[in-house]
C-alpha cells in the first residue's frame, strides 16, 4: 500500500531537515506507480506528482513529523483537492425537482435510481416519483417497478409508449397533479455510446430541463469510464457523477481521473447491490482509500447511523461486568444485519479488504445462530451457564439444528464474551470516543 511504500522510500530522509530533489524523486516514482495501480489515468498521475513535487520540495520538516508522514499528508491533501475538496451536494430547486439519470447500460442507473429515491425519501423527507424511460427493454421497466416496491416509491411508466420524452413529460405532469416533489427519471443505455442513445438522452434533457443530470458510471471499468464520462459530458453537460460498484476493494482511481478530465464533481458512490449501499462522495475519504488507509471514517459513520449510543454504553458496562448474555448477542446480530452487507463493511477496515475478497460472507450466516437463541428460554439466555445436556438437546430440536451446532455456538459465545471483555477497555473505548464526535 502507498503509505507503506512512502514510509520505505523515505527512510533515506531520516535525520534530514528538508525534503530535497533527490529523495523526492524516488518517492514520487512510487506515488505515480501506486496511482497507476489504482487505475488513475497516466496523464493525471503525471501532473499530480508534478504538483506534489512542487509542494514538497523545500518544505521544512518539523522534527515532530517524519518526512514520510509529511509526504503522505501532502499527497493526501493534494488528492483530496483534486477530487473536489468538499462533498458536492445535489441542488434541487424546482417543485417538483427533477433528476435525470444518464450512462451506459449496466452502469447501475436503475439501481441507483432506487437507492436515491430511498435515500432522499428517508433522509430528506422527499416524496419521490420514479419514472421508467427505458422503452426498449420491458424487463427494465419491471426492474424499476420491483425496486420501487422495495423502497416504497411509486413508479410511473407507459407500457405501450415508445417515446421516452413524452413519458418523462407526462410523469412530471403526474407529479405536479399528485403532489410529488421529486421526479427521478431512469433512462435506457446502450452497451457502447451511439448516436441514437446520445440524441435520445439529449432530447429528454432538453424537454424536461432537470435540476440535476447525473452521469452514472461503473468504477470497475477503469480507464473506459473516463472516456465515457468525457463523451457524455460533451453532449449533456451533466452536473455530477455517480460512481457505482465501488464495493469492497474496487480501486478508486476512476474517481480521480473522471474528476480531473471532465471537471465535474462526483456526488454519490454505490457500494453494493442492496438498496442502502449508497453514500455521498467524500473526497478526503476517497483519498484515504486510494492511499490504502481504508475508509475508517465511513465505517464509523455507518455504524453510528444504526447504532444507538446509549445501547453501546449499556453494553460496554455489561461486558465489563461479564453480564453479556444471549439477548445482547441477538441484539448485536440484528445490529450487524441492519448495517448492511457484512463483507462490504468488513472491507472498509484497513488490511481486511484484500484478505476477505474471496471469502463468502452472507447474511444467512446468522440464521441458525438466531434459531438457536430463539429456542432458549429467557432464563437460559441470561444465564447460559445453566445450559446442561438435556437443555442443549431440547434447544437443538427446537431450532432444527444439531447438538453439535448448539455446542459450537455456546463455545463461540464464551470466547466472544472473553474477547469482548479484553478489548472493551482499550479499543472499544476508542471507537466510542470517535463515535461521539
Ligand atoms: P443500468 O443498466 O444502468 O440500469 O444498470 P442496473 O441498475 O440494472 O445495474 C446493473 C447491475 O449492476 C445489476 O446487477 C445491479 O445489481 C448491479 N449494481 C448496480 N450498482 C451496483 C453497486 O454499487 N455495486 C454492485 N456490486 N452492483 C451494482
Ligand atoms: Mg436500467
Amino acid at each position: 500500500n502507498l503509505s507503506e511504500r512512502l514510509e520505505r522510500s523515505f527512510k533515506i530522509l531520516k535525520g534530514e531537515g528538508k525534503i530535497t530533489e533527490i529523495n523526492v524523486a524516488e518517492t514520487l516514482k512510487d506515488v505515480r506507480r501506486a496511482l497507476l495501480d489504482a487505475d488513475v489515468n497516466y496523464k493525471v498521475a503525471k501532473s499530480f506528482t508534478d504538483t506534489v513535487k512542487e509542494k514538497a520540495l523545500g518544505q521544512n520538516v518539523l522534527t515532530a513529523v517524519k518526512p514520510s508522514q509529511l509526504m503522505v499528508k501532502i499527497v493526501h491533501d493534494e488528492l483530496t483537492k483534486l477530487m473536489g475538496g468538499d462533498t458536492a451536494e445535489i441542488e434541487l430547486k424546482n417543485r417538483p425537482a427533477v433528476i435525470l439519470m444518464s450512462g451506459l447500460q449496466g452502469s447501475g442507473k436503475t439501481t441507483f435510481s432506487g437507492k436515491l429515491a430511498r435515500m432522499l425519501k428517508t433522509k430528506k423527507n422527499r416524496k419521490p416519483l420514479l419514472v421508467a424511460c427505458d422503452v426498449y427493454r420491458p424487463a427494465a421497466i419491471e426492474q424499476l417497478k420491483v425496486l420501487g416496491q422495495q423502497v416504497e416509491v411509486p413508479v410511473y411508466c407507459e407500457m405501450d409508449s415508445k417515446d421516452p420524452v413524452q413519458i418523462a413529460l407526462h410523469a412530471i405532469q403526474e407529479a405536479k397533479a399528485k403532489g410529488y416533489d421529486l421526479v427521478i427519471v431512469d433512462t435506457a443505455g446502450r452497451l457502447a455510446i451511439d448516436e441514437q442513445m446520445m440524441n435520445e438522452i439529449e432530447a429528454i434533457k432538453n424537454a424536461i430541463n432537470p435540476d440535476e443530470t447525473l452521469f452514472v458510471v461503473d468504477a470497475m471499468t477503469g480507464q473506459d469510464a473516463v472516456n465515457t464520462a468525457r463523451e457524455f459530458n460533451e453532449r449533456l453537460d451533466f452536473n455530477g457523477v455517480v460512481l457505482t460498484k465501488l464495493d469492497g476493494d474496487t480501486r478508486g482511481g476512476a474517481a480521480l481521473s473522471i474528476r480531473t478530465v471532465v471537471n465535474k464533481p462526483i456526488k454519490f458512490v454505490g457500494t453494493g447491490e442492496k438498496l442502502d449501499a449508497v453514500d455521498q462522495f467524500h473526497p478526503a475519504r476517497m483519498a484515504d482509500r486510494i492511499l490504502g488507509m481504508g475508509d475508517i471514517v465511513s465505517l464509523v459513520e455507518r455504524a453510528q447511523e444504526q447504532y444507538d449510543e446509549e445501547e453501546a454504553k449499556r453494553l460496554q458496562k455489561k461486558i465489563q461486568k461479564n453480564q453479556f448474555d444471549f439477548n445482547d448477542f441477538l441484539t448485536q446480530i440484528h445490529q450487524i444485519k441492519k448495517m448492511g452487507n457484512l463483507k462490504e463493511l468488513a472491507s472498509m477496515i484497513p488490511g481486511v479488504g484484500k484478505a476477505i475478497k474471496d471469502i463468502d460472507i452472507d447474511d444467512n450466516a446468522f440464521k441458525s445462530i438466531e434459531a438457536i437463541i430463539y429456542s432458549m428460554t429467557p432464563q437460559e439466555r441470561t444465564h447460559p451457564e445453566i445450559l446442561n445436556g438435556s437443555r442443549r438437546t431440547r434447544i437443538a430440536k427446537g431450532s432444527g439444528t444439531s447438538i453439535q451446532e448448539v455446542n459450537r455456538l455456546l463455545k463461540q459465545f464464551d470466547q466472544t464474551r472473553k474477547m469482548m471483555k479484553m478489548v472493551t477497555g482499550s479499543k472499544m473505548a476508542g471507537m466510542m470516543q470517535k463515535m461521539k464526535k
